[in-house]
């Protein structure tokens, strides 16, 4: 179970969401086989997709792209508004770096770039804005879109703390305020409040409660429980289109080998590909060129 939970405060001109995504960020580390690092940044990315996804509507889906430059090449993760996440790292095995304060140094491993965030609602075309990679740390990078992109005021924290024995826990928090007329004092009080937020990881690593960190913002005018979850919409009809992009001699080939294993990058979930699928796939490219 992955806790999120949303809360209004100042007749809801401040909003607040904190993530609990330490069981999504174990699942992660295993299905994709991570080296530590790689499982730092691809918890950190995700987190923000949670965070993100339930700033959606309803039928609203959310992609970030991390498009670096650094030796961890692309990072995406998306959710929905029901937050069923999933995400991918292209590289697996990063060789751990570290800043001089011990920590690992996500910046250099994602490098200079930019932050794609995709915003598809189904019947219009998807919304896509692009923001130039301010930190590499992930967490300002997305206040840096909120702030940008959507124009709304955000401070963003994130982490994923690891011990030798794998992830201790993973998190995130974001305030928003909606309300841009909002006196500054009041505004000023906000921020305080979430600067005196301790690390979140370390928080949740103590068996702190998430409910906490929010009342730390005072009395809610509402307050919202859901929970996220790692969920991966392959099948064998998804895996067969795929293969519709390779030329015809190379699915040739798959078919004279018997046939040929896929491995869907967001899960790791294995399809066997056989004979006859792949002659399904030739005949209908043939077709469609004819
Ligand atoms: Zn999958």
């Amino acid at each position: 179970m992955n806790r999120v939970i949303q809360a209004g405060f100042a007749n809801n001109k401040v909003r607040v969401v904190a993530v609990d995504s330490t069981n999504m960020t174990i699942h992660m580390q295993k299905i994709h086989d991570l080296y530590p690092m790689s499982t730092v940044i691809l918890g950190r990315v995700s987190t923000a997709a949670i965070l993100l996804g339930t700033w959606m509507s309803e039928k609203e889906k959310v992609s970030i792209f991390f498009d670096g430059d650094g030796p961890a090449g692309e990072v995406v993760a998306k959710s929905d508004n029901n937050l069923n996440v999933k995400s991918y790292i292209k590289n697996k095995k990063i060789e751990a770096m570290f800043k001089e304060n011990g920590h690992f140094d996500v910046q250099k491993a994602i490098g200079e770039g930019n932050l794609h965030v995709i915003r598809d609602m189904e019947l219009k075309d998807p919304v896509t804005s692009n923001v130039e990679i301010i930190s590499g740390e992930i967490a300002e990078d997305i206040a840096y879109y909120m702030n940008q992109a959507e124009q709304i005021p955000s401070a963003v924290s994130l982490g994923v703390l690891l011990d030798k024995d794998g992830v201790r826990a993973s998190g995130g928090i974001m305030l928003q305020i909606l309300d841009q007329s909002m006196n500054e004092n009041e505004l000023i009080d906000y921020e305080k409040r979430f600067m005196s937020i301790p690390p979140i990881t370390s928080y949740l690593d103590k068996g702190n409660n998430l409910r906490d960190l929010i009342n730390i913002f005072g009395e809610s005018d509402y307050i919202e429980e859901k929970n996220a979850q790692y969920k991966c919409d392959c099948n064998d009809e998804r895996v067969k289109n795929s293969l519709v992009s390779f030329d015809i001699e190379e699915l040739e080939d798959m078919k004279k080998q018997g046939g040929i294993k896929v491995k869907c990058e967001w899960c790791s979930k294995e399809y066997n590909i056989d004979e006859k699928d792949l002659e399904e796939i030739i005949v209908g490219k043939g077709s469609k060129n004819a």
